[in-house]
This record gives structure tokens, sequence and C-alpha cells, in this order.
């Protein structure tokens, strides 16, 4: 164990340590801050408005720092920082804090000091402090030496070196410390943990006189690990021969960088600055026992943090300003290392010593992009919900589609059954026709070849006769099939609109005869392309054509006019229309008129016009009913006209 934190001035010590703070120590102590902060506000509660330490003798209590050189060596300059926010949290600020620089480096001189000492003692001679922090070695002496001036009642509170240099300082009774030890075989031990397989060990240290005391620290308290190595010892070289050396070194070594403040021809250094021109050569990883070397080049090592030992002076202080009894603790160690360093010597940040201050870790990629990576599953996650639905629900209008086209198929074969039964009478007194003219046809041609000399050309002439009117029986029959025949699926083809109207007038023909009623066509004389079943489309005519004529009951004979009329409706559609001279229809049943189960006919089922509506609006058109300026009734349905067209 080797006491060296604050260097003495001897050595020449201007070439202090720099402090690197890498921003997770900083948030960490932030964090540390603001709950002593908190349990700072707690005691004040629960003391009632403040701590022990925070009054004395009805006053606020009095604690000087000293700092032993100027105000910008980090070393105690991040230790009094550290110290001033502890005891300021504590009291929750009812506490006079006063900072003294002593400048030791640059003003080595006795008569300095001594005019320092008188300074301080007039100074201070209303404000005693009731405790002095002394960072460092000098510090501490210079205040032993005038306490009795400065502040002769004070609690003196020492940090910043070890124990070993307490007898050298001869320092009163009372007088309590904070020891930072600096072990270098804690070092060696985060080496070898991090290169278990290492065979060489080489240890780097300068030749200035502290330089020279950590060297020969170093050989007594490695002496034992040095065993399990190829031990060398780089010393008195020239900084450029410490770098030759450094390139040379074996992969498997650890190499452990003491401090040089002077290398071997007199020339000073930082320690730091000597490091970084070392290790930018190194060939094998170098650690080192400061963790202010950490950004220079070493992977790691041990350490006193100067953070915790401003801590732990400040505590101390804290209880002799409370009047508790103080002795002598030690500063805790902490183990450090640069993660950029582990990677750059592909050594496993696992294989570190629990606990220990990793610095500038790179987030890995998950904790880099987690928000983003989160964001991309969310969004993804809800649109595989979003297209899943959709799915899901096009299934089911697929299903539904299906279904309605199965439902409507079924009512418009019940349709077609009804109106067949409808005009059965009419079709069977039609089919006689043929019929009774075929029969009358083979009477008289059997009685032409029963006489003498029959003749011949006329017999031929009545077997004409019969074949025609036996093909007009059959196309009757086959109209009747066709109306009657049950189909599984829409037969979805391509036709002109005015062989519907056609084949409807030839179906309606002999019932429109039956009821007196005059039909007539007037079709457009163009083709009227549509896409559609046909035998559906001959349905919708059949339906408003037989209502129609049922309108038209009532109305004198001679009045009774059915026209089907067609026509291109702009250049998309066409257009049919059925108008009748009928009794119309009532203003307010325009609308609802399509309506399933409206009906006012005795034995009606109200379905016609709702079937030929749903039909319409399959083939994508529409219907819709008016009534004609000269009395009667006209449908009419849009279609689209076949894009063949
Ligand atoms: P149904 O013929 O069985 O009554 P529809 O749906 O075909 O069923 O017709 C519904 C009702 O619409 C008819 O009962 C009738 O009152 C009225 N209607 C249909 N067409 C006409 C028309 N051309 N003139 C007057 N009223 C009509």
């Amino acid at each position: 164990m080797r006491p060296i934190y604050f260097p003495s001035q001897k050595l020449g010590l201007s070439g202090g340590t720099t402090m690197l703070c890498d921003p997770p120590v900083r948030s960490r102590r932030r964090a540390q801050n603001a709950v002593r902060f908190l349990v700072a506000i707690l005691i004040a509660i629960f003391l009632d408005g403040g701590s022990a330490a925070a009054e004395v003798v009805g006053r606020s209590p009095r604690v000087l720092i000293l700092h032993p050189y100027d105000e910008w060596l980090p070393a105690s300059a991040i230790a009094g920082a550290n110290a001033r926010a502890r005891l300021q949290e504590a009291t929750a600020g009812k506490i006079d804090l006063f900072s003294e620089y002593l400048d030791q480096a640059r003003f080595p001189e006795r008569a300095h000091i001594d005019r320092m000492a008188r300074s301080m003692a007039d100074k201070y001679v209303d404000r005693r402090p009731d405790v002095v922090i002394a960072l460092g070695e000098s510090a501490t002496r210079f205040i032993v030496e005038h306490r009795e001036a400065i502040a002769p009642d004070a609690k003196i509170v020492f940090g910043g070196f070890g124990r070993d240099s307490v007898s050298k300082l001869n320092l009163p009774v009372g007088v309590v410390g904070a020891f930072s030890e600096f072990d270098i075989t804690k070092t060696l031990e985060l080496a070898s943990a991090l290169q278990p397989d290492a065979e060489n060990l080489f240890i780097i240290g300068g030749s200035a006189a502290f330089d020279r005391t950590w060297l020969a620290n170093a050989r007594r308290d490695l002496a034992d690990a040095a065993k399990d190595y190829e031990t060398t010892y780089l010393e008195g070289l020239a900084i450029d021969e410490f770098a030759e050396r450094a390139s040379r070194f074996p992969a498997d070594s650890i190499v452990l960088f003491l401090t040089i403040l002077a290398d071997g021809t007199g020339r000073n250094f930082l320690s730091k600055d000597a490091l970084a021109i070392v290790a930018a050569k190194a060939s094998a990883p170098i650690y080192g026992p400061y963790d202010t070397y950490i950004g220079q080049g070493v992977v790691g090592g041990n350490s006193v943090t100067f953070e915790s030992l401003g801590n732990a002076v400040a505590g101390l202080a804290l209880d002799a300003l409370a009047g508790k009894p103080i002795t002598d603790i030690e500063v805790p160690q902490t183990f450090f290392a640069d993660a950029r360093q582990l990677k750059r010597w592909d050594l496993s940040e696992s294989a570190l010593p629990a606990g220990t201050a990793l610095s500038f870790k790179q987030p890995d990629i998950w904790q880099q992009y987690r928000r983003l990576v989160l964001g991309i599953i969310a969004v993804v996650a809800l649109q595989a919900a979003v297209i899943t639905g959709l799915l899901v629900e096009r299934r089911r209008r697929f299903a539904a589609e299906g279904e309605s086209r199965q439902r409507l198929l079924e009512l418009v074969h019940m349709n077609q059954s009804a109106t067949a039964g409808a005009l059965s009478a009419s079709i069977a007194h039609e089919l006689n026709q043929p019929l009774g003219a075929i029969r009358s046809n083979a009477e008289a041609a059997e009685a032409i070849l029963n006489g003498k000399n029959p003749d011949l050309n006329l017999i031929q002439q009545i077997l004409a006769d019969i074949r025609d009117d036996d093909q007009r029986a059959g196309d009757i029959i086959l109209r009747l099939r066709g109306m009657l025949k049950k189909r599984g699926e829409v037969d979805w083809q391509e036709f002109d609109l005015n062989e519907v109207v056609d084949s409807a007038i030839n179906i309606l023909h002999a019932e429109a005869a039956k009821k007196q009623v005059a039909v007539s066509a007037q079709q457009s004389g163009r083709r009227l392309p549509v896409r559609a079943d046909k035998v559906h489309l001959q349905q919708v005519i059949l339906n408003l054509a037989t209502n129609a004529m049922d309108a038209m009951v009532e109305a004198a004979t001679a009045d009774r006019k059915l026209v089907l009329h067609t026509t291109l409706h702009g250049d998309t559609k066409v257009e049919m229309s059925i108008s009748d001279t009928g009794r119309g229809i009532p203003k307010d049943r325009l609308n609802s008129i399509f309506d399933a189960f409206y009906t006012t006919k005795p034995t009606g089922t109200g379905l016609g016009l709702s079937i030929a509506r749903s039909i319409v609006e399959t083939y994508g058109g529409k219907i819709w009913a008016d009534n004609r300026a000269g009395g009667g009734a006209v449908f009419r349905f849009v279609l689209p006209l076949a894009q063949a067209a």
C-alpha cells in the first residue's frame, strides 16, 4: 500500500494529474448529489430546522478548505468541490465555507509560507474556522504548523495522502485524516483478470524523486505477484526510449504505468502526457493507478478518486462540527476501465472486477436504437393488426356477398316460377295455337292423301306449315324452360339489351293479348351491350311489364298501352323504360314502392319490384319510378354499358 495523492511540491508537481470525468460518472454523481440533498432536507426537517452541525453557538459553522497549490490543480479542485457540495447539502446551506490556495508549488520558499500564515491569521481574526480541511500533505503540514495563529480552536481534518506520510508530518493528537492508499497490486489484479494468459509484466516509472518512490514501492508491493510473470522494470529511460520499448512489448504483456514526472534526461512531464506518448506506441495494454489516466491510453486500474476523497473529508468535518468523536478513515478505492481500450485490445468487459467504473461505454445497438426499434415494432404490429382486420373483414364481406348472391338467385328463381305460373294460362293458350294448327294441317293432309290424285305440292306445303308450327311450339316451351331452370351461379355474359326486350315481349304477348294491352317496343337503333345474366334482366322486364298490365285493368281497353323503350343514357349507360297508361303510383309511394312486401294486390307478394331493384343494383345499375304526365306510371332503370361497346 503506497500513499501517493497530492504529490509534494518538492517534486515539482506543477504537473499534477488532470481529472477526466466521463458522462456516466457525472450523471451518477448528480444523482448522488440529488439524493444527498434530499437527505439533507429531511435531516433539516427532523432536527428542527438544521443539523447539529449547522449551528455553532448561535451561528453558522465555519469551515476552511486549504488547497496546496493553485485553483487549477484538478486533484484538489475536484476533492474541494465535492467536499463543499457535501457540506452545503448536509447543512442545508447554513455553513460558511472558505477556501485558500497556498500555491506552494510555485512559491515553496519559507518566507512565502510564513507570509501566507500571517496574512491568514489576520484575515480570520474575527471569523476563526471551526474546522480546517487540509487537502494534501503540504497543506496539512502548513496548518499544523500555523494552527495557533490561524485557527486555534479548529479541528483539523486532512486527506490526500497515505499513512506512511503521517510519521513524517509529526501530527499532533486530534488531527484526523481520510487516508488515500494507492494499491498497485489491485491495478495488477484488474489487469490479470482481463489478461489471464499474460506471460510478461512491464512496469514503467520515471526518474523524478516522486517517480522513484513509486517504483520502489511497486517493487516491494509487487514482489509476490511478479513471480508469476517475466517481470521487467523500465526506468531511467528517455521518453523516446520508453516509447520505442513500448512498441516492442510482446502481445501477451501486462504493462503498469506508474508516473513519469521527469524522464531519464531530466525532461519534466505531466504524467498523463508522458503516458499518452508511450501508449500511442504500445503493442500491449497499459494499466495505471490513477483514474485521471483514463483517456490517455490506459485500459484501467485501481485508484482512490478525488470525488470520494472530497466526500470523505467532508464527512469527517461534519462529524467534527456535530461534536462527534472522529477517527482516521480510509477513502474507498475503485476499479476503473475505459471501454474504448477494452475494445482496442479485444478484452472482455465481463472479466472486469465487480463494481468497476466503466468510462466511454458505447451504448449497444439495442440501447442506441431501442426507442426507434420499439416504435417500428409497434407500428409494424399495428399495421399487421390492421391488415389482418381488413383481411378478415374482406373475407367476411366476400362470404356475405356470396351469401346474398345465393339468396338473390333463389329469390329470382322463385320469382321466375311465380311469373311462369301467372303467365301459364296465356302461354298454354299460345301453345294451343301451333298445336291446333298442326292438328288441322295433319287432318287436311290426311284428307288430301285419301283422295284420288293427291296434290303432292299441296301436301308438301302443309308439311312445311306443320314444321313451322312445331318450331313455334318448341320456342314457347324453350322460353318457359329458360324461365324455370334453376341455376346455382350467375351466368355472366355480354348481350344486347334489345334482345332481352324482344324475348320478354315474346313471353308476354299472349298475356297482353288476353288483357287487351297493346305492347310496343321503341328500341334504340344501335346495339346496347350490357354485362349481366340475361335471364335476370328478362325477369326485371317481365316484373315491370306484368305490373304495368295489372295497373291497366281498369283502363278502357283502347287506352291500354304498354311501351318498352331502350336508349343510350349518356356515354356510359343504357336506359330502359316501361311505361303504361294505368292508374299511376300515389306520390307518397314513389320512393318506397320498391320496398319488399308492399303490395296493393289481393294475391300479390310485394316482392316483384324489390327483386327487380336487387337485380339491377347487382349489375351496377339504378331503378326508379315516376308518374307520366298523361297518366300512368313509368319505371326506368339504367345499367352500365359493357366496355366492349
Ligand atoms: P306485387 O306485384 O306482388 O304487388 P310488386 O313489388 O311487383 O309486388 O308491386 C308492388 C306494388 O306496386 C303493387 O302492388 C302496386 O300497387 C304497385 N305498382 C307496381 N307497378 C305499378 C304500376 N305500373 N302502376 C301502378 N302501381 C304499380
